[in-house]
């Protein structure tokens, strides 16, 4: 399957990412992520998002759908994916739309986490996530690791992302909804969106987006 989710910073897009990409055999592809691993590496990459990513704004586009594209073309990615903070603007979704045709193949369905914003802000202020692998995600209260400030996945060290301090969210929120938001319409012209109501506990969101899918496969 090819999967897009969308939803606002700290719908829980990573977290149901991991749990949906081992249940459907599909890699979990995150732009952020791979942003983060490039800024740990100490690439020219990783300098250049950086910037952007500590100022709450989008990477530009070019580098963005490089690195997404150049990520989507490796072998484990033939038989699907999960795309995880990509597209993030229509210009994003209109160029992976170029890229599927040009393989002669379509997305199976949009994934929208809907939460409000209050929750999105509680949910962003205890997000801790590991300095081995920023997939590995945890928060302070909704989802302890068993060691404080510890791992559970791989013993790394927690900490909080730059970008989550206050100001950055706020600033991140609008850019959501300025440029990001308008691509539920773009998929919705496409019929692929299907809105998940992503408050409660973090399995039954999942079994929720598992049904969703089930859904939509039954359909086509
Ligand atoms: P996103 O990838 O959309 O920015 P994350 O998956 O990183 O969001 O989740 C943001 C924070 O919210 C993390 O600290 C995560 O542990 C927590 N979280 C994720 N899903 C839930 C949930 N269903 N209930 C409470 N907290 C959650
Ligand atoms: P995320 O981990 O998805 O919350 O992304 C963190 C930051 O990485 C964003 O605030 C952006 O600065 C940058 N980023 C991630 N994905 C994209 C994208 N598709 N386009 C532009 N910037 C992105």
């Amino acid at each position: 399957m090819r999967i897009v989710l969308v939803g606002p910073p700290g719908a829980g897009k990573g977290t149901q990412a991991v749990r949906l990409a081992e249940k459907l055999s599909i890699p979990h592809i995150s732009t952020g992520d791979l942003f983060r691993a490039n800024i740990s590496g100490q690439t020219e990459l990783g300098k250049l998002a950086k910037s952007y990513m500590d100022a709450g704004e989008l990477v530009p586009d070019e580098v963005t759908i490089a690195m997404a594209k150049d990520r989507m073309e490796q072998p484990d990615a033939e038989g699907g994916f999960l795309l995880d903070g990509f597209p993030r603007n229509v210009s994003q979704a209109e160029a992976l739309d170029e890229l599927l045709t040009g393989e002669s193949i379509t997305l199976d369905a949009v994934l929208d986490l809907e939460v409000s914003e209050d929750e999105v802000v509680k949910r962003i202020a205890g997000r801790r996530i590991c300095r081995n692998d920023s997939s590995h995600v945890f928060h302070v209260t909704y989802s302890k690791p068993k060691r404080e400030g510890v791992c559970d996945v791989c013993g790394g060290e927690l900490y909080q992302r730059d970008d989550d301090h206050e100001d950055t969210v706020r600033k991140r929120l609008e850019v959501y909804h300025s440029q990001t938001e308008p691509i539920i319409d773009y998929y919705k012209a496409q019929g692929l969106v299907v809105t998940i109501p992503a408050l409660g506990p973090v399995d039954e969101i999942t079994r929720r987006a598992l049904e969703a899918l089930k859904r939509e496969d039954a359909t086509q």
